[in-house]
This record gives structure tokens, C-alpha cells and sequence, in this order.
């Protein structure tokens, strides 16, 4: 896998060849082939969190899909040159941001302080602008707890030769709305990448609207606190993990079900085909798709009633079906959707609009099925899910011949959180050791809420050692957080039971086997963390 940078090199540079090819002959078809590829750039953009790339290019976007309606005809030479301009400056500000990221690590790492092992995720930038330090001191004390370096900065004295941060937080306490305005266009336009959050904003629907024009991505009202603050921070940084997108297209036509596969490649959705509806059942357990692209006419029978029989299965009540027809048949779409269709596209289908019917299809049933799997109070796998999720990790691990680490972690005395403070403040700490988790462990790491207060980690290809190191050093962080709740805070302490994987593991006894690993740490008086055998 190449990484983000590459990735986003790669993508930008298919962006301008599809550009050129465009500008060489201003012809329908080079001009398809470059919204589906501006479009599937920003989306692409939004994915990863770019704000500023994303909003350049999705205004790109909406310059270019007017050109392709046909019945407008041939575009205007104002609007051509126009967006010349913008497609310039959204590929050099790629370029320029792929520059600062690509300075040697050295020069970079000495620029921030590094502590952090470098097998933590990377470490996280804020920068905080435009109030005195002091106000958010308490701020900044917990963000150094979650590993987010922050920094302060005044608007008129930004260091000229530096990386982007990550995310810039803007006081606007006491700056009328025009200047807010001039700060965020002169920040935006010197940082392509950053997400951009403004506090201490006046509320009103006129106010809110412009600042959000000018470019910034969230605004707090007057008077949010640290711990709201905190929470938006982290949320931003904390991406979930995400399986790449999968559609199964249902097409009888060859030349059909490859040009679909191709349309969609170019939004990172993987698809399988299948040309007979017989074959449907079995490959959607396979294959696991997020959406079914069916056909309206297949060898037998319609698309209607392959429909019919996908919806029979419990497990696929609620997969999106949109049905791709050369016919516009108006009664038979009403009848298409009546019976368990979510959408009806007509062929020959615009790519653009294919892409976006999907996307979002996909992106709603997901939402769906992460609310089934997922705990809400902290966005964390719930109990089963994490078992299931463990059973997959193992036995990835013993096909892969790595060793896999599993913890089971333990608040300790939470109960006295509770009865000292009240059962919402023992809410928070739990929210807040979830955070930290996720803050501190990788990617490929999964964390489940297991229980109450106890987390169930699991550490795919590292081994004992080096995932008691790392508890550690994660229980030894945990315990100086003050977790703020209304005008107080406390501290807490964890306890985990830590085993690794062997031949003769399974989900259930190593989960048996952690459970008695952390009734160990906590015999032996908490705050610690134990390997069992
Ligand atoms: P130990 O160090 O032995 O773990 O002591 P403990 O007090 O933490 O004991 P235990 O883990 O058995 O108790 C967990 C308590 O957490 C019991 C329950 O009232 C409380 N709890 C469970 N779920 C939640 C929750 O979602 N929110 C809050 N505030 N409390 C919870
Ligand atoms: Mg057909
Ligand atoms: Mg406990
Ligand atoms: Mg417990």
C-alpha cells in the first residue's frame, strides 16, 4: 500500500492528466472523464480530512458539472478560461502541501518533540490562535494527555516556513465578524490542508453562514468548554477504521458490468460481478457487499425479482439495491422501488451521478450498520462485535503465522468515581479512557467497549513484550489526566491482564485468559498491568 502522500500524488497527477487531456480537446468525452475524476478527487479529499484541498476542489466540481449538460451547449470561453484558473490552483496547492509533507522526517521531528514510540500513530498537531495563552492552559494540558501537540500562535506572526498543522482552533471572542472573516480567508489561503474551528463565535444564523462560506469547518458558540472543545479535537483526529467500500454489480452485459466496475474503481469502491441472478445469494454472503447494482433485465427474470428474493433474507433486509435500466418506464421504477429498490438509475448512466448514488448509498448503510456494531456512548465496537472482531484477528494472525496480543483493561474503583462525583463524571472518564485508546494505539489495533468500564484491546503482530511496554505506558499517561466535568475534575487508574496468542487459542480462551490476568493486577493492588500465561 502507498502512503497518503503518494497516494495523494498519484491521484493529483491522474487529476491533471485527465486535465490536460481535457484542455487538448475540449470535446464531451475527455470532459466526462474529468468530472468523474475531480469528483472522485474530492470525495477522496473529504476522506482523508483535508479540509481546505477538499474545499478548493469541490468548488472545482461545482464549476465543471454545469459543462456537462448537453443542452446548454458547447461551454462558454469565460467559463473555460475561469476554470483553467481554478484547476491551476487546486493542483499547485496539492503541490505545495505535498511539499512541506515530504521534507525529511528528521527536519520535522525535530521541530516538534517526539516522545511518542514510533509505533503510536502519528503525532497530531493544533494550533491555537488569537486568545492569551492562559485561557486555554487547561486546554492545552489535556491535549498533551491524548499526545496532540499544541501550539500558540498570534494571526499576525504565523511562522512563514512550517508544516501545516492539523487543526487550527481560532479565538473569535472579541473580533467583530468581518475580521473573523479576513482571518479565515488569510489562514485558508495560506494552508491548503487544515481543518479549521472557530471559538467563541456569535451563534446567528447570518454570522454563522458567512464564517462557514469563508471557509471554516465548525464553529463553537460562546462558552463551550474545554472538555467540548477536547472532545471535537479528538473526534477530528481519531479516524475509525473503515473497510474499503464493496459493490456487487448484477449485470447480464459484459460491456455493461465492466464499465461500471471501472466508473466506480475510481471512487476506491471494490466490485465483484456476477452476469447470472442465480449466483446472487451465495456471492452477497461471500463477497459482503455495501450495495447490490442490479440490472432490470437478466437472463429469466427481472431485476424486480431477483429483488424479491435477495429481501427473503433476514441479513440483507437492508442492503441498498439500485437498479441500472436502458428503459424509463415510469410505472415500472415506481413498481421497482415499491418492492425493496432504493434507487433507479437509467442507462446510459453519467458517471458523476453513478459515483454519488453510490457513495452515498454507501455511506448511509454503513452509518446504519456502524450504530449496530457500535457502542454510542463512546463510538467503540460494543461487546459482540468485539468478540467477532477478535475471532477474525486470530485467526488472520495464525494464517499469517504473527503473534497477536489481546488485554483486557479494568478502571479501577470506579465505583467510588461514581459515588464521589456522580455517575455522569464516571461517564466521562469512561468516554475519555476510550479516546486515550484510540488516540494512542494504531490503526490496525481494534478496542471494544467490553463491558461497563472494561475495554477489551487487541494487538495484532505484536508479542508480549512489546504490548506490555505499551500498556504500560498508556496506563502511566491515563493516570495524569485530570478528567474535567463541570467546575472539577479527578484522576483515575487502570488495571489490564494481558495474554498473547498460541497454537491452541481461541476467542473464548483468551479472553478467559486476560479476564484472569486482570484479576490478578487488581489482587495485586491495581494500577499495573499483568501478562498471564
Ligand atoms: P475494581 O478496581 O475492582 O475494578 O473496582 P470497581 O469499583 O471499578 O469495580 P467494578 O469494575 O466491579 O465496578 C464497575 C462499576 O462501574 C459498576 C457500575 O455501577 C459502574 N458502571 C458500569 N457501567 C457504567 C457506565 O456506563 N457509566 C457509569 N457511570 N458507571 C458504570
Ligand atoms: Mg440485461
Ligand atoms: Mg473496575
Ligand atoms: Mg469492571
Amino acid at each position: 500500500m502507498s502512503s497518503p502522500s503518494e497516494e495523494l500524488r498519484k491521484r493529483g497527477d491522474a487529476l491533471t492528466e485527465r486535465w490536460r487531456s481535457f484542455a487538448a480537446a475540449p470535446a464531451t468525452d475527455p470532459l466526462l472523464e474529468f468530472a468523474v475524476a475531480i469528483s472522485s478527487f474530492t470525495e477522496f479529499l473529504h476522506g482523508r480530512g483535508l479540509s481546505g484541498l477538499h474545499q478548493m476542489a469541490r468548488s472545482v466540481e461545482q464549476q465543471t458539472l454545469p459543462l456537462l449538460d448537453a443542452a446548454a451547449g458547447p461551454p462558454a470561453a469565460a467559463a473555460l478560461s475561469e476554470l483553467t484558473l481554478r484547476v491551476q490552483e487546486l493542483t499547485q496547492r496539492v503541490a505545495d502541501y505535498l511539499e512541506t509533507q515530504n521534507r525529511p522526517v528528521i527536519e520535522r521531528r525535530a521541530q516538534h518533540d517526539v516522545s511518542a514510540a514510533p509505533e503510536l500513530a502519528p503525532r497530531q498537531r493544533v494550533w491555537l490562535i488569537g486568545s492569551s495563552g492562559a485561557a486555554w492552559q487547561a486546554l492545552v494540558l489535556q491535549l498533551g494527555y491524548f499526545n496532540i501537540d499544541a501550539q500558540f500562535h498570534q494571526i499576525a506572526h504565523l511562522p512563514a516556513q512550517t508544516d501545516e498543522p492539523v487543526i487550527v482552533l481560532l479565538n473569535a471572542g472579541g473580533t467583530s465578524v468581518q475580521q473573523t472573516t479576513a482571518h479565515i480567508q488569510a489562514l485558508r489561503s495560506r494552508f491548503s490542508a487544515i481543518t479549521l474551528l472557530i471559538h467563541e463565535f456569535a451563534d446567528d444564523f447570518d454570522s454563522l453562514r458567512g464564517v462557514l462560506s469563508a471557509g471554516a469547518d465548525f464553529c463553537f458558540p460562546a462558552g463551550a468548554t474545554p472538555a467540548q472543545l477536547l472532545a471535537k479535537i479528538i473526534e477530528l483526529g481519531s479516524h475509525p477504521q473503515e473497510e474499503p467500500y464493496r459493490a456487487l454489480v448484477v449485470e447480464d452485459s459484459l460491456t455493461a458490468s465492466t464499465s461500471i466496475q471501472r466508473t466506480l474503481a475510481m471512487i476506491d469502491v471494490e466490485t465483484q460481478a456476477i452476469a447470472s441472478p442465480r449466483q446472487v445469494l451465495e456471492r452477497l454472503t461471500q463477497f459482503q457487499p455495501d450495495l447490490i447494482l442490479m440490472d432490470m433485465f437478466l437472463p429469466g427474470c427481472t431485476g424486480i425479482e431477483a429483488a424479491r428474493v435477495i429481501r427473503q433474507r433476514p441479513e440483507f433486509l437492508s442492503i441498498p439495491i439500485v437498479y441500472l435500466s436502458g428503459d424509463t418506464n415510469i410505472p415500472m421504477q415506481v413498481e421497482a422501488l415499491r418492492l425493496g429498490g432504493d434507487h433507479f438509475l437509467t442507462k446510459p448512466y453519467n458517471p458523476v451521478v453513478l459515483n454519488a448514488v453510490v457513495q452515498s448509498k454507501i455511506e448511509r448503510y454503513r452509518t446504519l450498520r456502524r450504530a449496530m456494531q457500535r457502542d454510542s456512548m463512546t463510538g467503540l465496537y460494543n461487546h459482540s462485535t468485539s468478540k467477532e472482531k477478535l475471532a477474525a484477528a486470530i485467526r488472520q494472525a495464525t494464517g499469517a503465522r504473527r503473534p497477536l496480543s489481546v488485554a483486557m483493561i479494568d478502571i479501577d474503583h470506579f465505583k467510588k468515581i461514581n459515588d464521589s462525583y456522580g455517575h455522569p463524571m464516571g461517564d466521562q472518564v469512561i468516554r475519555n479512557l476510550a479516546w486515550f485508546l484510540r488516540q494512542r494505539l494504531r490503526k490496525t489495533d481494534l478496542i471494544g467497549r467490553y463491558g461497563g468500564e472494561e475495554f477489551l484491546v487487541v494487538l495484532p503482530t505484536a508479542a508480549a513484550p512489546q504490548a506490555q511496554a505499551l500498556l504500560d505506558q498508556i496506563r502511566q499517561d491515563f493516570a495524569r489526566i485530570r478528567h474535567p466535568f463541570n467546575e472539577t475534575w479527578c484522576t483515575a487508574t487502570l488495571s489490564g491482564g494481558l495474554v498473547e496468542l498460541r497454537d491452541d487459542s481461541t476467542a473464548e480462551t483468551l479472553i478467559k485468559q486476560a479476564d484472569e490476568a486482570l484479576y490478578e493486577a487488581k489482587r495485586a493492588g491495581r494500577n499495573r498491568i499483568v501478562s498471564g500465561s
